[in-house]
């Protein structure tokens, strides 16, 4: 399985980190040894000093799919979650600056902790999601999904002209403002709905 991802798809966290709000999708990928499941702490790793939390609602693929048309995009999910996409900040400025891929600044190992799915069948509606993150008890970001630039279907048939979608895949839909730094000790919360979805510890 692959896991894609949507950069600046947020105006407020675009301007917060003084990138252009984009015309077309930025879009990079994860590897799935990035995966951290089950609420199973997160070692921070020893390769970055600004290490950030990214809350982000993440859209599991359920059917075989190529050139998707935004209007039967939703044909090719019927779960979500939320997931996290850290990003060692420090890491990515530099390969930024030098005009390199992302990679090592968002592919490490468990550099995605990701909740359980739900069924879309369950929530009212999928354009007006509210998602959250606590940092010990403190709500940091608030996110709704109305507030994407590019909507989850319009996500799906650009990345699928690109990228055959497989059963399984996984797309990170992009981060509200809000994002910093974790630390070793912090006990992060994600929400969605005001339900906790994801609860997890930095070690
Ligand atoms: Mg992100």
């Amino acid at each position: 399985m692959k896991i894609l991802a949507i950069g600046r798809n947020y105006i407020d966290h675009a301007k917060e980190l003084n990138n252009p709000v984009p015309k077309k999708p930025v879009i990079f990928s994860k590897p799935e040894t990035s995966l951290l499941k089950n609420n199973n702490p997160f070692y921070y790793p020893d390769f970055t000093k600004d290490l950030h939390y990214e809350a982000e609602i993440v859209v599991k693929i359920n059917k075989l799919g190529k050139n998707i048309s935004e209007k039967f995009a939703n044909r090719y999910y019927n779960e979500i979650g939320i997931g996290i996409d850290f990003t060692a900040r420090d890491l990515q400025s530099e390969l930024k600056q030098k005009g390199l891929p992302w990679d090592l600044a968002k592919g490490f190992d468990n550099s995605a902790p990701i909740s359980n799915f739900i069924n879309i069948s369950d929530i009212k509606d999928i354009s007006k999601l509210s998602f959250s993150l606590d940092i010990n008890n403190k709500t940091v970001q608030e996110g709704n999904t109305k507030d994407m630039i590019f909507s989850i279907d319009k996500i799906i048939a650009f990345v699928s002209q690109y990228f055959t979608l497989k059963i399984g895949d996984l797309i990170f839909t992009g981060t509200p403002k809000g994002v910093g730094p974790i630390n070793i000790g912090d006990k992060l919360i994600a929400k969605i709905e005001g339900k906790e979805m994801l609860n997890f510890e930095i070690k």
